[in-house]
């Protein structure tokens, strides 16, 4: 229970040293000395550089880095790392990935790289007529985008659109700017922010109303990446696989509750990817989620059909804001060996890889769960987990998880009594 003697005001915490802010929360929480060992113990993220990374740093929380193998995407064989906690995600997609092989594997495409920054304009009487006097300015507009990032302009990227529209709002019409850029091999989110706070000032000039919020929109859909697969029904178990897959995905698109589980395995492939390249996690989730709802019902991301030959076809069409350079993915050493080892040349194909491991990611859990149930192919690895919940270590893990999959059940008490047998041996 805690008690109110302790205070979470600690002036100047930031200005500490990383060692001294484990000290500082030590005397908090009582962190034994061990315990304060292993956050200073930063492992391959020195903790100078973690600490430049975010705020108020005691440590850094290592996830496990996997290796999806099997992925054959556009013609080319590719090993793509996933950074993930969670048990049975980097095997679904290397399954998938491998009943897809021999019938050519992903095929994937991208709609741009462009990105919406958001300029909010209130206060003013004649909204149409300030949308149509913003957009007389898209030259002006044009100019001084461009020479906010003459870096991105040189590298054939900038400026490319203007799009305005009146949003009418609890607080009266709001005269909303939209600036399209493309930022290239950039996520661009520093880029655009920059970009629509350069053009808000104007933009008040301009109309004589109020600019307030200047911000990217994480509903990056003029960034699509794209990826379809076939997978012949006789290398997938059988037209009743095949249809129970179809039916799954029938019943996703229709109901939000089950669409939100779907797209959230969806999301334990892409994600995984996106994190383990140093890229923004929760900008490709929420353009993820809002891009599934964007007709005003939330559905699955992906779409199941069964093709002239009687075989399944997937595709999957998702926002990916995702880059090679900014953010950590040029400074995280991981992130830089994980790019290393993808090997991709552009943003593009990074995003890409993305959607086809998104594809591979849902083809496993809807095969899953329309034949054997989600949990078999979870058991093993999730017995290990509770066996080292228990406390079993070293070659201990695999006794115990062992004896929980013979027992046909996977509980933290029976753990703890195979352990207890285990050693009294
Ligand atoms: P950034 O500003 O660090 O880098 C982008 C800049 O790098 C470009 O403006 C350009 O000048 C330069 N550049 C060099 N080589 C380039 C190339 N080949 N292609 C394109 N640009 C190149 O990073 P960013 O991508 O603008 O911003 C990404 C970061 O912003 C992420 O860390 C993200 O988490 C964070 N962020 C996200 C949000 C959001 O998603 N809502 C909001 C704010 C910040």
């Amino acid at each position: 229970m805690k008690t109110n003697i302790r205070s979470s005001r600690i002036g100047g915490f930031h200005k500490l040293a990383v060692d001294q802010r484990v000290k500082a929360v030590a005397e908090f929480a009582g962190l034994s000395l061990d315990e304060q060992a292993h956050l200073l113990n930063t492992g391959n993220l020195p903790s100078d550089m973690a600490d430049h990374l975010i705020e108020n740093v005691v440590g850094t929380m290592n996830i496990p880095l996997g290796i999806a193998t099997n992925m054959r995407i556009d013609g080319l064989d590719w090993l793509v790392p996933m950074a993930s906690e969670e048990s049975s995600v980097v095997a679904a997609v290397c399954n998938a990935a491998r009943q897809c092989y021999d019938n050519g594997g992903f095929v994937t495409s991208m709609s741009g790289t462009l990105m919406i920054a958001q300029i909010q304009l209130v206060g003013v009487r004649d909204p149409e007529h300030a949308r149509i006097r913003i957009l007389e300015r898209k030259a002006e507009v044009e100019n001084l985008c461009n020479e906010c990032d003459p870096i991105l302009v040189n590298l054939g990227g900038g400026f490319r659109d203007l799009e305005v529209r009146v949003l009418k709002t609890q607080s009266g019409p709001m005269v909303i700017t939209h600036l399209i850029v493309d930022t290239r091999d950039a996520m661009g989110a520093n880029a655009v922010n920059t970009m629509a706070e350069a053009i808000a000032p104007r933009i008040s000039e301009w109309t004589g109303g109020q600019t307030n919020l200047r911000i990217l929109s994480n509903l990056a859909d003029r960034r699509l990446a794209r990826a379809r697969c076939i997978w012949r029904t006789q290398d997938i178990g059988g037209e009743s696989v095949r249809d129970g897959m179809i039916s799954a995905y029938h019943f996703a698109d229709a109901d939000p509750y089950r669409a939100a589980t779907h797209n959230k395995g969806i999301m334990n492939g892409i994600s995984a990817v996106v994190l383990a390249t140093g890229n923004d996690t929760r900008a490709v989730e929420a353009g993820a989620h809002a891009y599934a709802a964007r007709k005003g019902h939330y559905g699955s991301l992906t779409r199941w059909e069964v093709t002239a030959e009687g075989d399944l076809a997937g595709s999957l069409e998702v926002p990916m804001a995702v880059g090679l350079v900014g953010g950590a993915t040029k400074l995280h050493p991981t992130a830089r060996i994980a790019l290393k080892i993808l090997g991709v040349a552009s943003a593009e194909q990074l995003a890409r890889v993305i959607a086809a491991v998104g594809l591979a990611q849902n083809f496993s859990a809807l095969k899953a769960l329309a034949t054997t149930g989600i949990q078999k192919g979870h058991m093993a690895l999730h017995a290990q987990n509770i066996a080292m919940m228990a406390g079993a270590v070293g070659e201990e893990i695999d006794h115990v998880a062992q004896a929980l999959i013979q027992a046909g059940k996977v509980r933290l008490d029976l753990a703890e009594k195979a352990l207890n047998d285990l050693r009294s041996r």
